[in-house]
């Protein structure tokens, strides 16, 4: 399951981070996710308060921001918002573009205590 690796390698990073300002309690996580990235945001959801059993962020409120897909169009220069990683331009139908955004998958903030 590809969004359990994920989650419990999102909380092991914030626990080390945790760990290193010798806070005791994970109270929030903040992501940043690409529409591109592949990710089920429920099934992310669900992984992640699992992944957080017996650990100090254990509780911790998930927020997830998603970040709208755009790529820049090489054919007719323009930048459009991408509905899948299939689908053309939307204004000349060709596929040679570049995508700017929606790949991400980072960890914008946490909140520790
Ligand atoms: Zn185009």
């Amino acid at each position: 399951m590809h969004e359990m690796t994920i989650a419990m390698n999102i909380i092991d990073i914030v626990c080390q981070k945790a760990n290193d300002e010798n806070a005791h309690k994970i109270n929030s996580v903040e992501l940043e996710i690409g529409e591109l990235s592949g990710i089920m945001i429920d099934s992310l959801e669900f992984c992640f308060e699992a992944a957080c059993k017996n650990t100090i962020a254990d509780g911790a409120e998930l927020n997830i921001h998603k970040i709208k897909a755009e790529a820049f169009c090489k054919s007719c220069n323009n930048n459009f918002n991408m509905k899948s990683n299939f689908s053309p331009c939307p204004t000349c139908n060709n596929f040679d573009f570049e995508i700017l955004k929606g790949k991400e998958l980072s960890i914008k903030s946490f909140n520790i205590d």
